[in-house]
């Protein structure tokens, strides 16, 4: 099996590479952050796996057409699509917020899904594949992350276009799906620019202790590894077209 990770240098990506590397995956490993997907290759390696680094903005096509082919030069195959890269891009008010601040976002998010999913076809249609979306619990079942309309639009995006893909894409054994996290400790944090005029249209909203009902904290990315490895593998076989949410229920409050 052969597997291409966007944003596989930090949090989730990562995580998912080794996991599937861990279960036999050659992966590579796409990243804006070059040195730290080398990381994550020399973490694969020493547990025996496979991996190559690409250093791939992936809100731009030519780039990420190039890291396919790199992809399927080393591995002679593609089976696997996690499209995972992502920000939270710059938080702000729609007033204030800048037509560029806006596409930033939009072209990281949801532009850059588009890139991984429309080169990886060609060579998902030889033997049928897999591919995993990362969108978010904001966007599809929360709308309170103020400031974030650039960020939800571009995750509610994300699930629309996996369920259009897989209608499209059924036809050569392709299944695209959807995967929805809440909180997830990871490095996102970095990729986040908080503007002071979100105070201005901030809601309150009061949450009972332990707003994750079920762990009371955020997630691991290890466990968001996890499904995403069911989602590649052939036990997922019959799932196509949907969005799986992966929040200890956050979204429900
Ligand atoms: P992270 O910042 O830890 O990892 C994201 C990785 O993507 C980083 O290595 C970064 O360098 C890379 N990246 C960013 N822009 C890129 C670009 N243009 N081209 C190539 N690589 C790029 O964050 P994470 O939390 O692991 O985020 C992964 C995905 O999970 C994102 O799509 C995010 O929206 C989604 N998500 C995260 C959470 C959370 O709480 N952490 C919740 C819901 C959804």
């Amino acid at each position: 099996m052969a597997a291409f990770v966007t944003g596989a240098g930090s949090g989730i990506g990562r995580a998912a590479a080794i996991r599937m590397a861990q279960e036999g995956a050659r992966v590579c490993l796409v990243d804006l952050k070059e040195r730290n997907a080398d990381a994550v290759r020399e973490t694969i390696e020493s547990l025996g796996g496979e991996a190559i680094v690409t250093d791939t903005d992936v809100s731009d096509p030519g780039r990420v057409e190039e890291a396919m082919q790199a992809a399927v030069d080393e591995f002679g195959r593609l089976d696997v699509v996690f499209a995972n890269a992502g920000i939270n891009g710059t938080m702000a008010p729609i007033e204030t917020m800048t037509p560029e601040q806006w596409a930033h976002t939009l072209t990281t998010n949801l532009y850059g899904t588009f890139y991984a999913v429309k080169y990886a076809i060609p060579h998902l249609k030889e033997d049928g594949g897999s591919i995993i979306i990362t969108s978010s619990i904001n966007g599809n079942r929360k709308f309170k992350n103020f400031g974030g309309a650039a960020y939800s639009v571009s995750k509610a995006g994300q699930v629309a276009f996996a369920k259009m893909a897989a209608l499209e894409l059924a036809q050569y054994r392709i299944r695209v799906n959807a995967i929805c996290p809440g909180a997830i400790q990871t490095n996102i944090g970095e990729n986040t620019q908080q503007t002071d005029e979100v105070q201005s249209i901030e809601i309150p909203i009061k949450y009972p202790k332990g707003s994750q009902p079920l762990a009371h904290r955020a997630g691991r990315p290890e466990q968001v590894a996890e499904l995403v490895a069911f989602l590649a593998s052939a036990e997922s076989s019959h799932i196509t077209g949907t969005e799986v949410y992966i929040d200890g229920a956050e979204s429900l409050l």
